[in-house]
């Protein structure tokens, strides 16, 4: 029923209704910037509050925009449901809290992404979360160890960050299965168009990095089926690191040119590989898409492109590292990766702390590693860029 003749104070705060006729529709869909819904019967409304209906109630819970990046996302990734959250650390923290239980074990990998390692070895154990930290490449160990005690989930990356060593997701995935063991597989670096092939449970991404490409929001994403989804959503819901309406709707925007990104940066990266493989001023270069890489033919047979970051070693070490970084012009000195935008992270800025001398060996982060982002400028002018820089670090 209308309220008739509302004073100023009232009407300010029920503004009037805009018709939105069913056969008349936006193409893309409104930004919901809203965080409460109603029906119009409480009985209605408790039927949403318990899934027994369509439609939203609170937009901690879920949020229409959200919902669009969510089954956007898990389409791509080839699974059947998705949780959006405020940052890719974020994902990977939630995602860990929902799987496991006390006295539950993760195997896990040193050359992941430091932050990572961090919630499993410092937040999980904490809740008595126990774990094995072993070497993407040590395949025996990985089943000896879920031989020897039941392990709940297997958390890896491919290819890693920052070294861009390549998973053999096919046998780790048998693995694990052998073994009852869940695989997550934080899949950032290769984009959420790849790896879906593989019998993976559950992929993490963070949603910082390639969603939009312009450094402008940040996220992460649990894709999963919706059977491994659905008990995580209570806890979701608790601890509430939602993703907000505005940056799921710049990211659903930003998907629109993902592959026209993805693959130009790629391909761009490619080229610029090849180009510091040939420099003297640089020992290493580490791309999956080079003949040269360690596992190229597993990247061959996983992949059909090889992701926009190269890492390198400068054959002059550290210091040098720091006058290559500043001395380049069309590269940002910061971290991430995936931008239009190319970045470079100096050695100064990748080393970890938290490494014994013996991890820090397999890590293959070395005293002169470089990490490159590959953005959307014209790749020969990326290059005269890495040209001129290695040549002043050089001396
Ligand atoms: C950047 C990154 C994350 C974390 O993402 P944020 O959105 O920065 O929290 C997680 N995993 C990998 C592999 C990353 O590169």
């Amino acid at each position: 029923m209308k309220f008739d003749n509302p004073r100023p104070e009232t009407q300010v705060n029920h503004p009037p209704e805009i018709e939105t006729p069913e056969d008349n529709r936006p193409l893309n869909l409104p930004i919901y910037q809203n965080v409460k819904w109603q029906t119009d019967s409480v009985d209605e409304s408790l039927r949403v509050l318990r899934g027994e209906r369509a439609g939203f109630f609170y937009s901690r819970v879920g949020n229409p925009s959200v919902r669009q990046l969510e089954l956007l996302l898990a389409q791509l990734q080839g699974r059947s449901s998705c949780l959006a959250s405020a940052s890719g650390v974020n994902a990977i923290a939630q995602c860990l809290l929902s799987l496991t239980s006390a006295g539950d074990h993760i195997v896990f990998f040193i050359e992941g992404y430091s932050p990572t390692r961090q919630i499993i070895r410092k937040l999980l154990a904490r809740f008595g979360v126990t774990h094995t930290m072993l070497s993407i490449e040590d395949l025996p160990a990985l089943e000896r160890e879920l031989a020897a005690r039941p392990t709940r989930l297997v958390f890896f990356e491919s290819p890693t960050n920052p070294v861009n060593k390549i998973a053999d997701i096919a046998a780790i995935t048998r693995l694990a299965r052998q073994h009852g063991a869940l695989t997550v597989l934080d899949n950032t670096a290769a984009g959420f168009h790849q790896h879906g092939q593989f019998d993976v449970d559950v992929f993490i991404h963070s949603l910082t990095k390639f969603t939009t490409g312009a450094g402008d929001v940040m996220g992460g994403a649990v894709i999963a089926d919706e059977s491994i989804i659905a008990p995580m959503r209570a806890d979701y819901a608790l601890l509430g690191a939602q993703l907000d309406a505005l940056s799921a709707s710049l990211m659903v925007r930003g998907m629109k040119t993902y592959f026209v990104r993805y693959r130009t940066q790629s391909a761009a990266a490619l080229q610029i590989a090849n180009f510091l493989e040939a420099h003297p001023a640089v020992s290493k270069v580490r791309y999956p898409g080079l003949e040269s890489h360690a596992h190229a033919a597993l990247a061959r047979a996983q992949m059909s492109d090889f992701g926009t970051v190269i890492t390198f070693d400068l054959r002059a070490g550290f210091e040098a590292g720091r006058t290559f970084a500043e001395s380049l012009h069309l590269f940002a000195r910061t971290p991430s990766f995936g931008s239009t935008e190319s970045l470079v992270v100096p050695p100064q800025m990748m080393q970890p702390r938290d490494f014994s001398p013996a991890e820090l060996l397999v890590s293959e982060i070395g005293p002169g590693t470089v990490r490159l982002s590959i953005g959307l400028e014209d790749p020969l002018d990326l290059q005269t860029d890495l040209s001129r820089s290695l040549e002043l670090a050089a001396r």
